[in-house]
Formats: structure tokens, sequence, C-alpha cells
């Protein structure tokens, strides 16, 4: 049975093939599409530097048709990641690539593992504008089972929170 996944791609550093983040990006949307089925894909977004890293870093969302299931997914995932040049240690720091499982169609999803823990919803990613700007693009009537909420009306109200004055 084939299941749904919103995926989420972040990079900030350059590959010494895909050139800057934007391209690492787009390379990576190709990856991920050898996965399943993509069904929808935003446009590459640049956003500025985000806790201890220095660079620029480039964002995008897709929406993808996969018989794999949740772990699986994740596996294939961090495969990418490591392909990618990323390093496993590095946690907020500078990253050639990001993939991170937002939303699925089956609801919450939660299994353990040292390496390969896996939380779907995404635990952060109704903080995060850079995962939620290009995910309610391309989804926005898609529901967080937690809250209740659109991707559009999460979208928001992180922007309304965040426009409010100190
Ligand atoms: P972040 O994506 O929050 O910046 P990392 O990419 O370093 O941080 O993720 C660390 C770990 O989070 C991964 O090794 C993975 O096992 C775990 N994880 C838990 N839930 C998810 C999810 N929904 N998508 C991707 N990784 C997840
Ligand atoms: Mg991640």
């Amino acid at each position: 049975m084939s299941s749904t996944y919103l995926i989420a791609l972040g990079s900030n550093r350059a590959h010494h093939l895909y050139g800057r983040p934007e391209g690492v990006v787009r390379a990576a949307m190709e990856e991920v599409a050898a996965l399943g089925t993509v069904a929808a894909r935003s446009n590459v977004a640049q956003t500025p530097p985000l806790g201890p890293a220095q660079r620029r870093f480039a964002n995008a969302a897709l929406v993808l048709e996969s018989e794999l299931a949740p772990p699986s997914l994740l596996a294939a995932l961090k495969r990418m990641e490591r392909e990618f040049g990323r390093r496993s240690a590095q946690r907020w720091g500078d990253r050639v690539l990001d993939l991170d499982i937002i939303l699925w169609s089956g609801g919450r999803w939660e299994s353990g593992g040292r390496l390969h823990a896996l939380t779907i919803p995404h635990a952060e990613f109704r903080n995060r504008a850079f995962v939620l700007g290009p995910a309610s693009a391309i989804a926005r009537d898609w529901r967080d089972p937690q809250s209740g909420l659109s991707l559009a009306q999460c979208n928001a109200r992180l922007t309304r929170a965040r426009a409010l004055p100190r």
C-alpha cells in the first residue's frame, strides 16, 4: 500500500558537484523522487542563517507517494544525507543536506532506535518558518494531526507570532 509523505529539504553548504545550497537542494529533490512518485514540489527558497550555522540556507519541500514504510524511508533519507557528505555529528551547524519527514498520510508515527529515532509529525516543524513556508505552498490544506490546523494555518500562526512587537 502506498503512503503519502511531506518531506522538507535543507542545505547550507556547497557541494563539489552540485554547487551552492540551491543546487544541492535541487539535486536532492531529484534523488528523493527516485523513492516513489513526486506529487508536488515547492520552489527552492533562500533563508538567512539559523543558530550557530554561518551560511545562508536553501530550503524546499515535496510531497512523495511511496511504497516505503516510515522507518525505511528515513533510512533511505539518512543514506542520501551521507552520500551528499553530511557528517553525522553535526546537528545544528553547517550541513550539506538535511532531509526531514514532516507529515505522512498515516497520522502519527513513533519508533525508537538510537541511530534512527523517528517521530512524525516532525517535533519542530511548527516552529520552523523555513519548513512551513515551502510546505504550506504545496500542501496548504494538509492538517497537522496534533493541532488540527492546516499547514496554511500553522504558517500564518508562526508568521503572525513573529510579527508581534516584543
Ligand atoms: P534536525 O533535522 O532537527 O535539524 P537532525 O537532522 O540532526 O536534526 O536529526 C537528528 C535525528 O532526528 C535523526 O537522526 C533522526 O533519527 C531523528 N528524527 C526523528 N524524527 C524525524 C523525522 N520526522 N524526520 C527526520 N529525522 C527524524
Ligand atoms: Mg534532519
